[in-house]
């Protein structure tokens, strides 16, 4: 048996018994871990609190080879976010990334790098006004941490060019019509190449422009901003991409779309 002390963050609570929760974490240092939280459901026990959706815990468990669940022993609660609690837009977003980070598989030796992804982007949504851009920078770094990142450097279809040189250094598209991300092929079709398929989503010029541009800086101060219509339809493309990757709808999106683009 072995004791492990980490701190994770919570992605799923269930009911469990009278009283008590089951929690699935993700840890900093060991992946996912699900387990008991005695009096989860109890607001007396004083534990409630850490059973709550997206609260950061420090966790001491205990660990069978054979056991399905973690026993936990020690749980501190250690930030809850407050903001993020009192907004339902940003809770739809925190839903959205918990489900992403239940998909992934990840392995202990990676764990760090999604555990602070997460935690970063749930500070950053806690304070933000609003979570559009924040979610689509989440999503492009999780693309990198699962190693799918879309080839946007030339046609996945003709291997024909998508950029030309524009004055100075930067690339502009090279066509002035529509292009498609196409999760199956992992990458971007050239307007002659775009086909009618359930995988390919359209983007116009400049929604292929700032993904681009932010897929290769990935900071939030890029030279292009984004249109309230690039970042539309590059939350459909990508989650078209997320769906082939995992091979399932991903829930939380449907009341995150809604939220998001009913204007
Ligand atoms: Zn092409």
């Amino acid at each position: 048996m072995k004791i492990i002390e980490t701190v994770g963050i919570v992605l799923k609570t269930m009911d469990f018994k009278e009283k008590d929760s089951i929690l699935t974490f993700l840890t900093r240092d060991a992946g996912k871990k699900a387990g008991v939280l005695h009096g989860g459901k109890s607001v007396r026990s004083g534990n409630a609190a850490k059973a709550e959706l997206f609260v950061i815990n420090h966790f001491e468990y205990s660990e069978k080879p054979s056991a399905e669940m973690v026993r936990i022993r020690k749980c501190e609660l250690l930030e809850s976010f407050p903001p993020l609690r009192k907004n339902y837009a940003k809770i739809l977003h925190a839903n959205y990334f918990s489900e992403l980070m239940l998909q992934c598989e990840i392995p202990a030796v990676e764990s760090q790098e999604y555990f602070d992804l997460l935690m970063d982007t749930l500070a950053q949504l806690s304070t933000a006004k609003t979570g559009i851009e924040i979610k689509f920078n989440f999503e492009l770094q999780l693309l990198n941490l699962l190693g799918i990142q879309p080839n946007m450097e030339t046609c996945v279809q003709c291997e024909g060019e998508l950029w030309q040189k524009q004055s100075g250094r930067n690339l502009s598209p090279k066509f002035k019509v529509p292009y498609q991300l196409d999760a199956g092929l992992g990458g971007i079709r050239c307007p002659k190449c775009c086909s009618s398929n359930s995988s390919a989503v359209y983007l116009h010029p400049g929604s292929l422009a700032f993904f681009r541009e932010r897929h290769t800086s990935l900071h939030a101060s890029s030279a292009i901003r984004p249109t309230h219509n690039n970042l539309k339809e590059l939350d459909q493309a990508i989650f078209v991409y997320f769906r082939h990757y995992f091979g399932r709808n991903l829930k939380s999106h449907a009341l995150l779309k809604e939220n998001s683009w009913k204007s």
